[in-house]
């Protein structure tokens, strides 16, 4: 039993406060991330700060027609939400791709963002790992790395994020907004997650003594045409091999505006501008969707045990922005199950 202390954050300014004061205390919102690392004794913060009852967990529409998101909406609640479910489908179609029912009811929008790696052996304190002892050595690279990464690896690290709903906020250009001891700053979704380099400890962008307190959605939501596609190896309660987000805006049969977002290939959802270029004002069809594939998947580079997820990957977002363009209806998991 590795002894930590428990304190109620009473505001945003208070739990800023409290994280600021001691580098080893951690945040705890939903716990369905954080309570399974300290019973592997991966995570050992001396501090737990419960911010689950602070006041953000209201959405609410933006003055430039978007939507802000209160850092501890339940991802089922943020899923089910009216405006998310009519204006940004992507992204409820992501978040109920993911986990189960009562792990969504728990899980919290910040929480989400902030989950880690579901690499082996990050979790196996027996082996070498990086990420969670810098300097180690990186047990993957020759080990089992059938989910590892394909894109941005680095010598240090080759793991994947492993959220769903990041996969769609990437896609959608949503801003991290977050507070600190300086105050409040506002974080491109694309700037939040890191690539491993030589820092793979380090997941993201947020400094330890900040809270992530939103997440904003810009007005643009793609509601007519697009796709969640999550290959996995079981149809639910599995973390994606490959996930696409693809969103795009048409005018007949010409592509005027698109998204496209790959997860579970980078240690961050991955995007390509050239990809996206290739898209806009081309026919929707397969040899565009095809070129945009190739282009995305530029770089990327297998592993022994998953250099098929390149040719996966190539095939999902074929399909996925088949679907999109056709506005089809989605996966299985768009269906209401609570
Ligand atoms: C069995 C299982 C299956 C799962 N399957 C999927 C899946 O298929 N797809 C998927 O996307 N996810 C999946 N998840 C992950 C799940 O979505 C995350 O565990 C959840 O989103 C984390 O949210 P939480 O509020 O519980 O975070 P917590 O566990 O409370 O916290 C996680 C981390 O975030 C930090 N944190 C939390 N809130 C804030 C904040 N506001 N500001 C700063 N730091 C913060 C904490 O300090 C901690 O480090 C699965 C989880 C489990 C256990
Ligand atoms: S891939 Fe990253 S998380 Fe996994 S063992 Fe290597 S350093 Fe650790």
């Amino acid at each position: 039993m590795i002894n930590f202390q428990y304190t109620r954050a009473s505001d945003v300014a208070d739990a800023v406060r409290q994280v600021a004061a001691d580098p080893t205390a951690k945040f705890i919102a939903g716990g369905t991330n954080l309570i399974d690392l300290m019973k592997e004794d991966v995570e050992r913060p001396a501090r737990l700060i419960d911010i689950s009852r602070l006041p953000l967990k209201t959405v609410e529409e933006t003055a430039e027609g978007g939507l802000r998101i209160g850092a501890l909406v339940p991802n089922s609640d943020l899923a089910y939400h009216p405006l998310i479910a009519q204006r940004y489908p992507i992204l409820a179609s992501a978040i109920l791709a993911g986990a189960s029912a009562q792990l969504r009811n728990m899980a919290s929008t910040g929480g989400n963002l902030l989950q880690r790696t579901r690499c082996s052996y990050f979790y196996d304190l027996a082996t070498p790992c990086n990420k969670r002892e810098p300097g180690s050595g990186c047990s993957a690279i020759t080990g089992l790395n059938r989910m590892h990464a394909i894109l941005g690896t680095s010598d240090a690290c080759i793991a994947t994020h492993p959220s769903d709903m990041c996969v769609a906020l990437a896609a959608l250009d949503a801003k991290v907004h977050v507070a600190g001891p300086a105050g409040g700053r506002v974080i491109a979704f694309s700037n939040f997650h890191r690539l491993p380099e030589n820092t793979p400890q380090r997941d993201t962008n947020l400094h330890p003594n900040e809270i992530v307190t939103a997440v904003e959605l810009p007005a643009r939501g793609f509601a007519a045409n697009y796709t969640y596609l999550k290959i996995r190896d079981r149809l639910s309660y599995a973390f994606a091999l490959v996930s696409v987000a693809a969103a795009l805006e048409l005018e007949g049969d010409t592509i005027k505006e698109a998204r496209l977002a790959l997860g579970s290939v980078a240690h961050k959802p991955w995007r390509d501008p050239s990809a996206e270029a290739a898209l806009r004002g081309e026919a929707a069809n397969q040899a565009t969707f095809t070129r945009a594939a190739d282009l995305l998947l530029h770089d990327a580079k297998g592993f022994k045990h998953n250099a098929f997820k390149i040719d996966l990957a190539r095939q999902a977002i074929v399909r996925a922005l088949t679907q999109a363009a056709a506005g089809t209806p989605q996966s299985q998991s768009d269906k209401k199950i609570r």
